[in-house]
């Protein structure tokens, strides 16, 4: 399977080639040149499988220039019942991403239960075996450098901790980060971990990553790079856990369903279209939104129109507060029917203008994709949170919470709809008093995090600096 640009200006390439880069030379995402096809023999084959062996098959598809064997170890090594054990008491962990039913036709899929306590864990885990793999077979060696407001920078940190040939630079807004999740970060104390809490907001944290990688001579020469959610091999990573949902909620070939899936840069929703391309039956894709609202307004009037930061609002969903979706040029690349000179042009429009809009063509495509959205406010987080509670006694985080409220808003009848889990509530304390009146339970092991020892550096908002830094660890 080769690879290509969605900006149609490089050369087509493989899996192993693509995954360790960002961006595309030409500023595009890559994706595959056609999405691998799943029978339903293929599928129905995969009935029975463990979590491991799913994504060995998944992955193989993708992965086509590396041995089905190397996969199968890559795979077997990542998706461990003891990696992913950390949630609720009483959970069958064996399962990786089980389904937890509320009634008949509403599940969650836990994806939270990896040691950083959010979805992230599920590719980032993989990410980090697949990169210590390809590293090793080519002699090199890779520094990570990132900008976190949380999540992803905590799941980098603990899926790269300890692996040959890769450190890790992340940066973190001094003092702007829950005590919890600077914990999780700065108590690793791992050597080939370096935490930076830069004396600034999580923006400008950004633009030093910025900054620093667009020094090419300096990201050249210090292997410089990056782990964020346009990484293909970590979308691919998130289309096993659609399948993994389906065939546990279906007994019936043909039994199509629904995702419900809290969302920000469209990485996660993505894998479930491109599950859904494979031949999934899937009949519904609910993206979730939050008061940062870019992707409702899209799937609700075809127009896309991203924020600058002042509308850009911090809400108790912080992990979706996004002004644009980085991963979104991929949906409608495809929606574009894979021409890259429309997709030049609208990304040329968003430069511009700041926004495009769809013409009726494309616009009924996006209509008849199975996707749409709805949105949700801190009011109807909090409602959803007591409410999921108190009627099944299972309790939620607020990403969680927008995802089961879209879901409650525009699922079908007779539809099984699967909202995906994509923190645990113990990430947001304060969030969770205000629902229920009481802290969320922590998960074992991190009974005693805040009293464990940090490493961290602070510096000031000084782009040298950082480099200097850098430069003087690796
Ligand atoms: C990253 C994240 C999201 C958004 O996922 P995308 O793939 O960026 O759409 C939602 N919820 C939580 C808790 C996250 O960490």
């Amino acid at each position: 399977m080769q690879y290509v640009s969605t900006r149609g200006g490089v050369p087509a390439a493989t899996y192993t080639e693509i995954i360790l880069q960002g961006l595309a030379k030409d500023g595009g995402l890559f994706v595959p040149a056609q999405y691998p096809v799943v029978t339903k023999e293929t599928l129905n084959s995969w009935r029975g499988l463990s979590y491991a062996q799913l994504a060995t098959a998944v992955t193989a598809l993708f992965a086509k220039d590396m041995n089905r064997s190397t996969i199968a170890h890559l795979c077997e090594s990542t998706y461990t019942k003891e990696t992913y054990c950390f949630g609720r008491a009483g959970t069958d962990f064996e399962k990786i991403t089980p389904l937890h039913w509320l009634n008949d036709e509403l599940a969650i899929l836990e994806l939270s239960n990896g040691p950083t306590l959010a979805f992230k864990d599920m590719a980032m885990q993989y990410l980090g075996a697949l990169f210590e793999y390809v590293l090793a077979k080519r002699q090199e060696n890779l520094n990570i450098l990132g900008a976190t407001s949380g999540d992803t920078g905590s799941a980098a940190e603990y899926a790269m901790k300890g692996r040959e040939g890769i450190r890790v630079f992340m940066l973190s807004p001094a003092g702007r980060m829950s005590a919890f999740q600077k914990a999780q970060m700065y108590s690793l104390l791992d050597d080939n971990i370096f935490n930076i809490a830069v004396k600034g907001s999580f923006d400008d944290a950004q633009d030093i990553v910025k900054a620093v990688s667009s020094d090419l001579a300096f990201k050249t020469g210090h292997h410089i790079g990056t782990v964020n959610s346009i990484n293909w091999a970590r979308i691919a990573a998130q289309v096993v856990y659609y399948f993994s949902a389906w065939l546990q909620a279906t007994e019936n070939d043909d039994e199509e369903i629904a995702f419900a899936v809290p969302s920000g840069n469209f990485g996660d929703v993505l894998a479930g279209w491109i599950a859904k391309q494979m031949g999934l039956p899937v009949k519904q894709l609910i993206v979730a939104t939050n008061e940062n609202d870019v992707l409702y307004e899209f799937f609700r009037t075809g127009r896309y129109k991203i924020r600058d930061s002042e509308h850009t609002y911090v809400t108790s969903s912080p992990s979706m507060d996004i002004s644009k979706a980085s991963n979104f040029e991929r949906y409608i690349y495809d929606i574009c029917l894979k021409n890259p000179e429309r997709v030049n042009e609208l990304w040329d429009q968003l430069k511009e203008k700041g926004e495009f809009l769809l013409d009726n063509e494309e616009w009924q495509r996006v209509k008849d994709s199975g996707f749409c959205a709805a949105r949700s406010t801190h009011e109807e987080r909090i409602e959803r949170i007591r409410k999921t509670w108190k009627e099944y006694q299972f309790l939620i985080d607020p990403h969680t919470a927008d995802g089961l409220n879209a879901a409650y808003k525009m699922k079908l009848d007779g539809v099984k709809t699967i909202c995906l889990e994509t923190a645990l509530p113990a990430k947001f304390g304060t969030t969770i008093m205000e629902a229920v009146g009481f802290e969320p339970p922590v998960p074992h092991g991190y009974e005693n995090l805040l009293q464990k020892p940090q490493k961290v550096v602070e510096m000031d908002v000084n782009v040298q600096e950082v480099k200097d830094f850098i430069n003087s660890h690796c």
